[in-house]
């Protein structure tokens, strides 16, 4: 995929794709990933699905150089609606829109997802949101991953029918995150604590609740962090 120049985040993402599965990419603006991906022949068929004329347009064009049409379709629609049983999709990539976004598109096509064996979501924000979806509709998450990319942290997770009952801690951090632990984890949950420690410094004495919601978060970090409270 490389000669594609597909970003470090977009490469992660194409690493959960199984080979030889048939692809809707939502909010495909480019169509990058199903381009890079066909172009590998790890799939044969795609659909990039996107909203937005605009971006709708450059993904045709895309498509259209790359001399791959007959293998991804590029079609304009509204999240899940961008196919139909027949196209026998049975993964669906969801990539950089907000956690809450993907949730109402994923619950706006709630009859379509039982035919899926995979999703791969990609949020820029509210993951524990997300996480708590996955759990209340069925999904197990199976993988995930923190990508560092230009400055800024994106976690990107995997998940297949199934049931999962995570605490707290793990609808925050990532389940299997939290297990791995990996360095560019460590640097976001960090540079989070930074943040927030930031933040408390400008809430006021009186905002007792405010200020006691923000000392546990930077609690669950350092605890995930292993850091000692008396070091800090
Ligand atoms: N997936 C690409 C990536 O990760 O690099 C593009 C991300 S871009 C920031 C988000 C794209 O999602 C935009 O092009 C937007 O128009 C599209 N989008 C937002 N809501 C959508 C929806 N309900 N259905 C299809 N596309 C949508």
């Amino acid at each position: 995929m490389q000669e594609l120049n597909l970003s470090r985040r977009l490469q992660t993402v194409a690493g959960f794709v199984p080979k030889g599965t048939r692809l809707l990419d939502v909010g495909s603006d480019h169509a990058y990933l199903p381009i890079a991906l066909v172009s590998q022949a790890l799939i044969d068929f795609a659909i990039a699905g996107e909203v937005v004329s605009g971006p709708y347009q450059s993904a045709r064009s895309n498509v259209k150089e790359s001399g791959l049409s007959d293998q991804i379709d590029v079609r304009l629609a509204d999240g899940l609606e961008a196919f139909e049983l027949s196209d026998g999709i049975d993964t669906v990539s969801i990539c950089g829109m907000g956690g809450l976004l993907i949730t109402e598109i994923l619950g706006r096509g709630q009859e379509k997802l039982a035919g899926l064996s995979r999703l791969i979501l990609q949020p820029n924000n509210r993951e524990d949101d997300l996480r708590r979806w996955l759990q209340e509709n069925q999904f197990k998450i199976v993988a995930e991953a923190t990508v560092q990319e230009n400055q800024k942290f994106y976690e990107i997770m995997v998940a297949e029918p199934g049931q999962m009952q995570l605490t707290e801690k793990e609808l925050r951090f990532g389940p299997h995150l939290l297990k791995t632990k990996s360095s560019v984890f460590k640097e976001k949950w960090l540079r989070e604590k930074a943040k927030l420690e930031k933040a408390l410094a400008n809430i006021p004495e009186q905002h007792s609740d405010s200020r006691s919601s923000v000392l546990q978060k930077i609690r669950d970090i350092k605890e995930v962090l292993h850091e000692s409270e008396s070091g800090h």
